[in-house]
């Protein structure tokens, strides 16, 4: 399976009908992740990625092992933390407007991309209330 790392884009021509796996260093930096006060908190990250390849659907499935930081909720200084959520979406050659799950259409270039379910991701791993470390004491002016 040949895998863009930083646009983070499947070539289907490269895939075997069935289970297609791979395990990719991301590097972090290069990917525009346009996630507000969100950043890559190391340079490196590791991405499992099951691509089942069917007659009528693409089904991706992973994880992305790695490390983000957003600012402390109480004294706004970088606080890492990691991805938790599991990538996951169905892929399709013809929208079917009538299917409640949420299918995105693969385009005509043969290329996949799965950044949209790598970066939900990362946005659904987004504490609620981010802490630099649990006796954060806020910004203190003493
Ligand atoms: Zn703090």
């Amino acid at each position: 399976m040949k895998f863009d790392t930083v646009k983070l884009v499947v070539d289907l021509k490269s895939l075997s009908r069935g289970m297609n796996r791979g395990v990719y260093d991301i590097p972090l930096l290069k990917v525009e992740w346009n996630i507000e006060d969100v950043d890559p908190a190391d340079s490196q990250g590791i991405l499992e990625l099951v691509v089942d390849f069917g007659d009528e659907f693409v089904l991706c499935s992973g994880r992305l092992n790695a490390y983000f930081r957003t600012p402390c909720a109480r004294c706004l200084e970088p606080s890492r933390f990691s991805i938790s959520e599991e990538i996951y979406r169905v892929y399709t050659w013809i929208p079917d407007p009538a299917s409640e799950e949420q299918r995105e259409v693969i385009s005509q270039s043969g290329e996949l991309s799965i950044f949209d379910a790598v970066q939900e991701a990362v946005l659904l791993s987004i504490p609620l209330k981010p802490l630099c470390s649990p006796d954060c004491t806020g910004i203190c002016y003493n």
